[in-house]
């Protein structure tokens, strides 16, 4: 599941320090190498602030995530899951989740549909890709065939089931991203075409999803 939202912007120790931050950034104090006092500066040979340990000289680099999930279809519905966890408890998601260390697109939105659904699917190919800058976010879409209609979901989800087109609870979508991807699918199986769609989603700021 897509985890609490990181802070965005809070605010940094010094007003100096504030107008070098890009947004969103996530303030730190402490090194996670060696628990020393961390400082804020452009590190010499780059052009955007890091926090950086003077005491093991470790650069501590922040980079977007990637949440990866699928478009599991059976038949002519669409699975969805009701989120156990916040944000956006009670809400709608299609099954997606952060990518794990080690593992391929693929397999992680493989492994978020087993997880949130118990969903037995044969992945298919890259439906849509969505950058979320301000909350430095790369949302990626599978699309997926279902193997069956048994589901079993997991502590993540409240309950899981399938959706016609004209059953979707558009006004209790999780998140923008997955509203976006499920427009574009029903648009694409309209015309009988599935295409790879790119896009980004833009909050005004601090208004997370
Ligand atoms: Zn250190």
């Amino acid at each position: 599941m897509i985890p609490q939202a990181q802070a965005l912007a809070a605010p940094a120790p010094g007003a100096s320090a504030a107008k070098l931050l890009p947004l969103p950034f996530e303030t730190m104090k402490f090194c996670s190498i060696c628990g020393n006092e961390v400082t804020l500066g452009v590190p010499p040979g780059d052009n955007r602030p890091r926090y950086s340990c003077a005491h093991c000289g470790t650069i501590h680099y922040q980079n977007p995530n990637l949440v990866l999930g699928t478009v599991p279809v059976w038949q002519d519905r669409v699975l969805l899951c009701r989120r156990a966890i916040e944000p956006r408890y009670g809400f709608w998601t299609l099954p997606a989740g952060f990518m794990e260390n080690g593992e391929t697109t693929a397999e992680g939105a493989e492994r978020e549909t087993v997880e949130e659904a118990g969903a037995r699917i044969e992945l298919g190919d890259l439906f849509s890709m969505l950058d979320v800058p301000q909350v430095k976010q790369v949302h990626l879409f599978f699309r997926a065939q279902m193997l069956g209609p048994e589901l079993d979901p997991g502590p993540e989800s409240l309950e899981a089931r399938l959706f016609d087109e004209d059953e979707i609870p558009w006004q209790q979508i999780a998140f923008r991203t997955v509203e976006q991807t499920l427009q574009w699918f029903f648009e694409d199986r309209r015309r009988g075409i599935y295409a790879t769609h790119t896009g980004a989603i833009r909050y005004a700021a601090r208004s997370q999803e």
